[in-house]
């Protein structure tokens, strides 16, 4: 793979940018990679790690001269960041960034964005429940979806280019405008998050009342609920303040069909029940089917030895 950008910068050092530094290495994909993160702790751990060609102590610095600059910070965090680094930007740069919410961030972030600049925003669809610049590895995009979502007067030169690179970082991408984004997100990733908050809550209350039963025989259903509530709270507190209206019509939706399924339980109407899960059933086979995922049985989780 040849060289896309001469020099680029990530602001923010957590799983997220730490992953597309080691992509970018591995094949080859920038010149120079700097990068900064807000804390001491972090930009000590960078430097210790090697993540990074350079570690900046002020983003501003770090962009300096970059084709590039990637904001790798939480949703909420990202219109201050683009604020601070508007003056030091370099004429022809591009900006973009990884943020899970795209309206909002084209709201927050495009005001700053200085004439001559190009904005085109993104979003990688793979992540982990860890966070913090150790947890990044160079595979965690190959096989996953980056979709682009260029805003209008973005340059299609500077959108070709950052798709080159999220390619060469191992994805498929895929353009999509950023309302439809948020609602298919909301389905996807952000009702689902919320849902796995509460049942590990729930759960926990249960185990206060039954001594810790809930997580000595939890079975692989919650096992992956509480793995998914494992995420980091900062991100995913400012996806739902910030993707607020898509959250709020999926969940609406999903409280009305569990009332259903609540409903069929209660008055025995199992043809109900099975009927919907034959259903989702075949949702599953069609992920299978897209490559998305193992068809191993238990996730394709190795066994954890007993
Ligand atoms: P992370 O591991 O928690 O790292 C976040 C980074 O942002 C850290 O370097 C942190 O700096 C910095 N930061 C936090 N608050 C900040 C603030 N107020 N101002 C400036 N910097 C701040 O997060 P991540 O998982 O890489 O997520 C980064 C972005 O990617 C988020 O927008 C998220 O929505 C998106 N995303 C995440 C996933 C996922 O599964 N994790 C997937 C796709 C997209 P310090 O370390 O110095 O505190």
């Amino acid at each position: 793979m040849s060289q896309i950008y001469d020099r680029v910068a990530l602001i923010g050092l957590g799983l997220i940018a730490s992953s597309m530094y080691w992509a970018i290495k591995r094949a080859g994909l920038a010149g120079e990679v700097t990068g900064y993160a807000r804390s001491e702790a972090t930009r000590d751990t960078a430097r210790r790690i090697g993540l990074c060609d350079r570690v900046c102590d002020t983003a501003q610095e770090a962009v300096e001269g970059a084709d590039l600059v990637v904001l790798c910070v939480p949703v909420g965090a990202m219109g201050a960041v683009a604020k601070d680094i508007a003056p030091a930007l370099k004429p022809g740069a591009t900006v973009s960034d990884v943020g899970s919410v795209k309206r909002h961030v084209i709201q927050d972030v495009g005001p700053h964005i200085p004439e001559g600049v190009h904005f085109v925003p993104a979003h990688p669809l793979a992540g982990t429940e860890h966070s913090g610049p150790e947890s990044g590895f160079a595979e965690l995009f190959d096989n996953r979806w980056c979709l682009l979502v260029p805003v209008e007067g973005s340059d299609p030169d500077a959108t070709a280019r950052l798709r080159a690179l999220w390619e060469g970082m191992g994805s498929n991408v895929d353009e999509m405008d950023a309302d439809h984004h948020d609602l298919v997100l909301a389905v996807t990733s952000h009702a689902p998050h919320l849902i796995a908050y509460t049942m590990v809550g729930v759960a926990d209350d249960l185990g206060r009342v039954t001594d810790s039963e809930v997580i000595k025989y939890s079975a692989a259903g919650f096992r992956d609920f509480t793995r998914i509530a494992a995420s980091d709270p900062t991100m995913w507190r400012d996806v739902f303040l910030t993707n607020k209206d898509a959250t709020l019509e999926i969940l609406g939706r999903f409280t009305e069909e569990l009332f259903a399924l609540q409903r069929a339980i209660r008055t025995g109407d199992g043809q109900h029940l099975f009927d919907y899960f034959t259903r989702t059933r075949a949702i599953r086979r069609g992920i299978i089917d897209a490559g998305q995922d193992t068809d191993a049985p238990d996730f394709g989780r190795v066994k954890a030895k007993s």
